[in-house]
């Protein structure tokens, strides 16, 4: 599998726009930050893990990513040309503020989208960008969320997944999801490292990064979410999982069945009544894309459990920056209408893009 710039073909002419929705970068200056985190007393061991690895590795895949993370202009535009795609939804990489004490968070996530924010007036065409927010600080981060969606010109709002080791499921965050639906914006809930009182053995056995830790974390905070009736409180708010969301189309039926075999029971004070069943919720708040999953299988599967209008195409460059890839989405077995959905259309609505 190419897993580098190296084309080994090169996509055909369509007529559809591929939109990439789940793409990252780093300002220089928060990988600066990074280091000073990284070498700090007790520095949380998924982050080592993560950015710890990706900025000391001397392997080719880490040197790609590092190196195209910072970059906002010609090398990345180069990139998108040579893959075919026409636009990228860019967002502050994993685990961006997050992982940042909170006064610090609330200041550079505003540096971090004024610099998207630039790179979109420079590349309008080419670039739509996410707002950051440091969830460690809820009144400012439904603040920057609407600076950033009535100010900057930016859509969507990206979080990456936990912080510090706090879910959004606690009605102390519940400021942040007012502010999306107030904005009439979806919030992208991307993967980061298992807390520190989770990583352990998916860490020791090299589970814990985006091979499969990244799902387990970003899935269950996803069902916190729901199971805490965050969707009966706020029923528009829209959310975006990557990786085929998590896993979660493939558990619908069994977290159905023992949601309601568990509320029946009265077990868990913390797991109540909802107005739905799990995976209502799934299919009418949640849009997924199949960043790092370019299976045909995952995809219909989960086109035809939520819908084929809330599949998205992304590519989760530049971790993963593989032109076969493309190609293989383009022959997707899908009617013409609904591959255009998938790799166009659903994007333009959800990011109001036209
Ligand atoms: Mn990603």
């Amino acid at each position: 599998m190419n897993q580098t710039s190296t084309p080994t073909s090169v996509p055909a002419k369509v007529d559809y726009k591929r939109i990439a929705t789940e793409e990252a970068f780093a300002p220089a200056e928060m990988l600066e930050m990074y280091k000073k985190i990284l070498a700090g007393p007790d520095p949380d061991p998924g982050f080592v893990s993560l950015m710890g690895f990706y900025m000391s590795s001397t392997a080719a895949r880490p040197r790609h990513i590092i190196e195209h993370l910072t970059d906002l202009g010609e090398k990345r535009l180069a990139h998108m040309d040579a893959a075919g795609i026409d636009r990228q939804i860019i967002a502050l990489t994993s685990p961006g503020v997050q992982v940042m004490e909170a006064d610090t968070a609330v200041a550079f996530a505003k540096v971090a989208n004024d610099e998207l924010a630039q790179a979109v007036r420079n590349h309008p065409t080419r670039f739509s960008g996410m707002v950051a927010v440091a969830p460690q600080n809820p009144r400012e981060a439904a603040k920057e969320i609407e600076r950033g969606i009535q100010q900057l010109g930016l859509t969507g709002v990206i979080i990456n997944s936990h912080t510090h080791g706090e879910y959004l499921s606690d009605p102390k965050f519940w400021e942040i999801f007012e502010a999306a639906e107030a904005n009439d914006t979806p919030i992208y809930l991307h993967p980061n490292t298992p807390p520190r009182n989770m990583i352990g053995p998916l860490r020791e056995c090299g589970l814990d990064g985006a091979i499969y830790g990244f799902g387990v974390e970003t899935g269950m905070h996803a069902l916190r979410i729901i199971t805490a009736g965050v969707f009966d409180r706020f029923p528009k708010l829209q959310m975006i999982l990557g990786h085929m969301g998590e896993a979660l189309p493939f558990w619908a039926y069994r977290l159905d069945y023992m949601h309601r075999a568990t509320v029946l029971s009265e077990r868990y004070e913390s797991m109540k009544p909802l107005k739905k069943k799990p995976s209502d919720y799934l299919k009418e708040n949640f849009i997924i894309t199949n960043s790092g999953v370019a299976w045909e299988p995952a995809i219909k599967f989960t086109q035809d459990l939520i819908g084929a209008d809330r599949v998205m195409y992304a590519m989760d460059y530049p971790y993963q920056h593989a032109i076969d890839e493309v190609i293989a989405m383009d022959g997707l077995a899908l009617s013409a209408e609904d591959k255009k959905r998938f790799f166009q259309t659903n994007a333009e609505r959800v990011f109001k893009l036209v």
